[in-house]
């Protein structure tokens, strides 16, 4: 049962992949022009535009049979697509196996379930970020806000107790472990300095050897500038008013 269970995750990550190729191949137009939805629309081939039936979107398999070329005009279809789809599945199933307990969830536990559906949602939006940092080298905020505020919202309702990384030890106060939320912050806090250290390290050298210690003083502030800044123009983004920092001016693309 386990085993079928994962394949099914496999599969289902994989179609997932193939989504996530259509995201990221048509948000950039579809935020420049904002015409037609992202989901409107058959996907067609790169080169040549032909229409693509059902037999050339199944996942992974349309690729190997059609032996990594278009079925019309036989121009190449680039590696990444079944490698997209193939890591998506992989990571489905291997999120299931290795940090959920499947065997619990299998048996209707609540709690169990909604921890497998929770890493199935960061495997997606991972990928997502991940495919689009390469081809475009940068994550637009359209899909950072509402991935963040997705992952954000389904943490909190996680069942209370279920620790998500029960690897870990839980951040714990006076022998009391503290709540999901703050593991959460402490978590986000850490990833966020192990980024900020690789702005910190190269700029403030490269400031003292200069003895720009002011500029020093200010690349410091910005480990709590940052933060604040970007929180403050997703919440004027929210009430449609003027982003707060400069657009292209951030340095957080
Ligand atoms: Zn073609």
């Amino acid at each position: 049962m386990e085993n079928i269970v994962l394949a099914y995750l496999f599969f289902i990550g994989t179609c997932f992949g193939s989504f996530i190729s259509v995201i990221v191949h048509r948000l950039p137009d579809y935020l420049k022009k904002g015409n037609a939805g992202i989901m409107n629309g058959r996907s067609q081939c790169g080169s040549c535009g032909k229409t693509l039936g059902w037999k050339e979107l199944v996942p992974i398999f349309s690729w190997v049979f059609q032996g990594g070329r278009c079925s019309s005009c036989k121009k190449k279809i680039p590696f990444t697509y079944p490698a997209l789809e193939l890591v998506t599945g992989g990571l489905f199933a291997a999120s299931a196996k290795y940090l959920c307990n499947l065997p619990l969830a299998l048996s209707g536990d609540w709690s169990e379930i909604s921890r497998v559906f929770f890493f199935l949602v960061v495997a997606f939006v991972t990928v997502t970020f991940v495919f689009y940092d390469i081809v475009y080298q940068e994550i637009p905020d359209e899909i950072l806000v509402p991935a963040t505020a997705a992952v954000g919202i389904l943490l909190l309702l996680l069942p209370e107790g279920n620790s998500l990384f029960r690897h870990f030890e839980p951040v714990s106060w006076n022998g009391a472990p503290l709540g999901q939320g703050m593991n959460a912050l402490f978590g986000a806090v850490a990833i966020y300095s192990f980024f900020y250290l690789q702005f910190l390290i190269p700029v403030g050298t490269f400031c003292l050897k200069n003895k720009r210690y002011k500029d020093a003083l200010e690349v410091l502030g910005y480990y709590v500038y940052l933060p604040v800044a970007v929180l403050k123009d997703v919440s004027f983004r929210l009430v449609g008013k003027k982003p707060a920092v400069p657009e292209g001016d951030s340095g957080l693309e």
